[in-house]
């Protein structure tokens, strides 16, 4: 198991000595700091799982290289999309845009998906798009979301095997907000659920406060 955490003062100083002396023992590292083995033993315990340390039978503790900072790197680096992504909110391609504003307000995203009457993805719709459409002068219950859309194929997708780390790179290159999360069926994509910038951010946070593996 891979943990940030906050060091103690005692774990700083057996980091410390290891990093100079290691690979070296339980006991010589409690003989420098003048206590027993069995009062470092937890702080020993957590230095390893945290992944600071790693122990050798017969050869003791030595320092793995590793700080806080590329230990959150690592674990950030293995997430994928499976495991954060949100539901996502589609609208059939013939609705209007006004259902699709109301939609989106009812459903409290920032992205709509559109699909066509076989559920396959067709379009996207965000904020901007409907905003654009709606400073015309067109009845806004008359104009199908189909022509205002971001449509196939310059859709951007990803399948729940991705790495989050690819998608945050894709949304900040392609200047996007969400990407639609897809299964491959016969003829496009099913749409399986969303991963936007706000499951990015609440990662960071799930991070930083050790709520991730
Ligand atoms: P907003 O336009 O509200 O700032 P976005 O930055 O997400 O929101 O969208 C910018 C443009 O990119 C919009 O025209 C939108 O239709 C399009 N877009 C959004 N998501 C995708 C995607 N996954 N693939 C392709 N185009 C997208």
């Amino acid at each position: 198991m891979v943990r940030t955490i906050e060091l103690n003062k005692r774990q700083e100083q057996i980091l410390q000595i290891v990093k100079e002396h290691g690979p070296i023992t339980g006991e010589h590292i409690a003989d420098r700091l003048n206590l027993t083995r069995a009062t470092l033993r937890p702080d020993l315990a957590i230095l390893t799982m945290a992944g600071y340390l790693d122990a050798r039978p017969r050869v003791g503790y030595f320092y793995t290289g590793k700080s806080g900072a590329n230990l959150l790197a690592e674990k950030l680096k293995k997430l994928q999309v499976k495991d954060f992504q949100s539901i996502p909110v589609v609208v059939n391609d013939n609705v209007s845009v006004y259902d699709a504003i109301c939609t989106m307000f009812l459903e409290d995203v920032g992205t709509l998906f559109v699909v066509d009457n076989q559920s396959l993805l067709v379009g996207v719709l965000s904020r901007k798009d409907l905003l654009r459409a709606s400073i015309g002068k067109q009845e806004l219950t008359q104009i199908p979301v189909n022509i205002i859309m971001t449509r196939m194929p310059n859709i951007t997708v990803c399948k729940k095997e991705d790495l989050i780390i690819d998608v945050a790179r894709i949304l900040i290159e392609k200047q996007i907000d969400a990407l639609p999360v897809v299964k491959e069926v016969d003829g496009g994509f099913e749409v399986i659920g969303r991963i936007t910038k706000t499951n990015i951010t609440k990662i960071l946070v799930r991070l930083v406060d050790d709520d991730i593996m």
